[in-house]
C-alpha cells in the first residue's frame, strides 16, 4: 500500500473517531441528569475534563495541591509526546465542530482554494496559555473561560440545548395544534412519539433558561464562524490547550517526512493543511502546529509525504517554535496584570460577602472555589430545577460563569446532590445526600411589607408547605391583630428558623408573589463561610448561643429568632 492509500484509510479512521468523540460528548451531556434516589452519577460524565491536561495543570497551579490528579490527562500528555497534537485533530469534540464548519467552508470555496500559510499570530495561543497559567499560579483561575472542553460544554449547556429544546417544543406544539393530516393519517402519530422521546430521554422533562446567555451565544458563534475566515481558527490562534499540547509536541516522535519523489510545488498539501503547519517545506514542518490529520499525505498525488517514527532526541527540522523571550515575558506580565485586575473588585475581598452570591451545596470556601472552578457548566447542566445559573457579576470578573443559585428561577432540590458528583475539579464537593441536605447555602428572610399574613392580614402557608426540611424551617407565630374595620383576627405569621433553613430557595420560588417574592434567600449563614452572618458580631441575632432543645432554643417549637423583638413590627 502506498503512502497516499494508507493516508486515506487513516483519514477515514480519524473521521470515525471524531464522530464518535462528538457523539460521546453529547451523550454524556444528555446523561447528566438527576439519578434515581440513592444512585451515584457515573464518573464517566467527567471524562472530557479528566482527559484535559490544561484542567489538570491549571487546577494544580491555582490550588497548589495535586488533589485532582487525573491519569487520563497524563495519558493525553503521553500520547501527544508520541503522536503529536492528535488530541486536537482526532479527539477534541470542540475541534470536531470546527472541523465540520471548516469542511463546509472548503466546499463553498471549491475552485478557489487558499494556501494555508503559517502566520506568526498563531503564537497568540501560547501567549494566552502563559498568561492564564501565571494568573492561575496567583490563584485567579480563568483557564476554564478558554479551555475547549469547558467552553464547549458551557456553550452547549446554556445555548445549544435550550435552543434545540425550544425548537422541538414549539414545533411539536404547532403540529399538535394544527393537526395536519392526509385522510385518516395524522402527522401527530409520528411527531408525538418523537417529541415524547426528546422530552423524556433528552431533556428529562426539564425546561432550562439561562441568564446572560446572549453573551455566551455571541462568543460561541464567533468561535465557530471564525472558521470561515481561517480553517480551525480557534485551534490555530486561540486555544490554550492547543498551545500546551503544541509545547509537548515540539519533539513528538511521529514526524512528517518527504519521500524520494521530487516535489513539483503544486501546493496541494498546503491547501489541505488546516493547521498551517508548513507541510510543503517538509524540512520546516511545524510539529507543534500539526493536528496529525494526514490530509497532506493523502493530498500529495505523487506520494511525496509520509509520517514516520523517530527518536525524540533527533532534531525535527528547521521549523521551530518561534516564541521569543519578549513574547513570553509580555504574556506573563499580562497574566499578572489580569490577575491584579480581577482581584481589584469588591467581590473578591474576603470580607465582603455578596448576599446574591449563593453557591451550590458543597461549594468550597469562595477563594478555594474560584481556584478550582473551571466554569465548565457541568453542574449547571445537571441541575434539574434550573436554579444554577452562570454568574455574571455576582462573583466579580474572576467568577464569571461560575454557578450561582438564583431562587427566582428555581430551587435546590432536596433529594438531589448531582452538582457535586459531576463537578470535575471538586469545586463542589461530592457530598452524600444526607450530608448535602444539611448544608446551608443561605438563609431565607421575610419581607413583611409584602408577606400576606404580615402586610395584608391574610392567611398563607405556601412557603411552609413547600419547605422540604422534615421538621420545617418555617414555623408560625399566631398573632392577634386588629383589622381596619376594628374586628379582631388571629393570623399565623411565618418565621424562619435559622438553625434549620438551608437556603434551598423553594420558598422564594413558590411564594404566591410572582413579581418579587415576599420571602427571599441571601447567602447569609452559609456553611462554607462561618463569617457570613446576617449581623455583625454583637448583634447576636442568629447566633443566639442557646443550646438546642432548651426553651427558646434554635430548633424548639417556640422559636423567635429575633429574641422577641420583631424588627418589622
Ligand atoms: S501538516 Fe499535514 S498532518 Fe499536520 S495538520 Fe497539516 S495537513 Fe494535517
Ligand atoms: S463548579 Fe460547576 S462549573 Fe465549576 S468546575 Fe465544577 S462543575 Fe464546572
Amino acid at each position: 500500500m502506498n503512502p497516499v492509500e494508507r493516508a486515506r484509510i487513516i483519514i477515514w479512521i480519524r473521521r470515525i473517531v471524531q464522530a464518535a468523540s462528538l457523539t460521546f460528548f453529547i451523550l454524556l451531556m444528555i446523561a447528566a441528569h438527576t439519578p434515581e434516589e440513592g444512585e451515584q452519577a457515573s464518573g464517566l460524565l467527567k471524562f472530557f475534563f479528566n482527559i484535559d491536561p490544561l484542567v489538570l495543570i491549571g487546577t494544580w497551579l491555582s490550588t497548589q495541591k495535586l488533589t485532582h490528579l487525573s491519569l487520563l490527562a497524563l495519558a493525553t500528555v503521553g500520547v501527544t509526546f508520541v503522536l503529536g497534537r492528535v488530541f486536537c485533530g482526532w479527539i477534541c469534540p470542540f475541534g470536531v465542530l470546527h472541523n465540520i464548519v471548516t469542511w463546509f467552508r472548503n466546499r463553498r470555496r471549491k475552485g478557489r482554494p487558499r494556501f494555508e500559510v503559517y502566520s506568526r499570530w498563531q503564537r497568540a495561543k501560547y501567549a494566552l496559555l502563559f498568561g492564564l497559567l501565571i494568573s492561575a499560579l496567583f490563584g485567579a483561575h480563568w483557564i476554564g473561560v478558554f479551555d475547549p472542553a469547558s467552553m464547549f460544554y458551557r456553550s452547549m449547556t446554556t445555548t445549544v440545548f435550550p435552543s434545540v429544546q425550544h425548537v422541538v417544543d414549539e414545533g411539536a406544539t404547532l403540529v399538535y395544534q394544527t393537526d395536519p393530516h392526509v385522510g385518516s393519517f395524522h402527522f401527530t402519530s409520528i411527531t408525538e412519539p418523537i417529541y415524547g422521546f426528546f422530552r423524556d430521554h433528552v431533556f428529562h422533562g426539564q425546561h432550562h433558561i439561562y441568564t446572560g446567555s446572549l453573551l455566551l451565544v455571541l462568543l460561541f458563534l464567533a468561535a465557530i464562524l471564525l472558521n470561515l475566515v481561517r480553517p480551525r481558527f480557534w485551534c490555530r490562534y486561540v486555544c490554550p490547550l492547543g498551545g500546551l499540547l503544541g509545547l509537548i509536541a515540539r519533539r513528538s516522535m511521529l514526524r512528517l517526512r518527504g519521500t524520494d519523489v521530487t516535489c513539483v510545488n503544486c501546493g496541494l498539501c498546503t491547501m489541505s493543511c488546516p493547521a498551517a503547519a508548513q507541510p510543503e517545506q517538509v524540512e520546516k514542518w511545524l510539529p507543534h502546529e500539526c493536528f496529525g490529520c494526514w490530509n497532506c499525505v493523502a493530498s500529495c498525488k505523487r506520494g511525496g509525504l509520509h509520517f514516520q517514527f523517530e527518536w525524540p532526541w533527533k532534531k525535527v527540522g528547521a521549523g521551530s517554535l518561534d516564541i521569543s523571550k519578549r513574547l513570553t515575558l509580555s504574556a506573563l506580565a499580562a497574566g499578572f496584570v489580569g490577575f491584579l485586575a480581577m482581584r481589584l473588585t469588591p467581590q473578591s475581598r474576603e470580607r465582603s460577602y455578596n448576599p446574591k452570591l449563593i453557591r451550590p451545596p458543597g461549594a468550597l470556601d469562595e477563594n478555594e472555589f474560584l481556584e478550582r472552578c473551571i466554569q465548565c457548566g457541568a453542574c449547571i447542566k445537571a441541575c434539574p430545577t434550573n436554579v444554577l445559573q452562570p454568574a455574571l457579576s455576582e462573583a466579580g470578573v474572576e467568577g464569571v460563569w461560575t454557578p450561582v443559585l438564583i431562587p427566582q428561577l428555581g430551587y435546590c432540590e432536596y433529594k438531589c446532590n448531582l452538582c457535586g458528583q459531576v463537578c470535575p475539579t471538586g469545586a463542589i464537593q461530592p457530598l452524600p445526600l444526607a450530608e448535602k441536605q444539611k448544608v446551608k447555602m443561605g438563609l431565607a428572610s421575610f419581607d413583611t411589607t409584602r408577606c400576606l399574613p404580615y402586610a395584608y392580614d391574610r392567611q398563607c402557608i405556601v412557603c411552609e408547605e413547600h419547605c422540604p426540611i422534615p421538621t420545617k424551617a418555617i414555623y408560625f407565630h399566631e398573632k392577634e391583630i386588629v383589622r381596619r374595620d376594628g374586628s379582631l383576627m388571629i393570623v399565623k405569621q411565618p418565621r424562619v428558623d435559622p438553625e434549620l433553613c438551608t437556603g434551598c430557595g423553594i420558598c422564594e420560588t413558590k411564594c404566591v408573589f410572582r413579581d418579587r417574592a415576599a420571602i427571599r434567600v441571601t447567602s447569609a449563614n452559609e456553611t462554607r463561610h462561618p463569617g457570613n452572618r446576617p449581623m455583625l458580631p454583637g448583634g447576636e441575632r442568629f447566633d443566639l448561643g442557646i443550646p438546642e432543645g432548651e426553651e427558646g432554643g434554635p430548633s424548639g417549637v417556640e422559636v423567635d429568632p429575633y429574641g422577641g423583638a420583631n424588627p418589622y413590627e
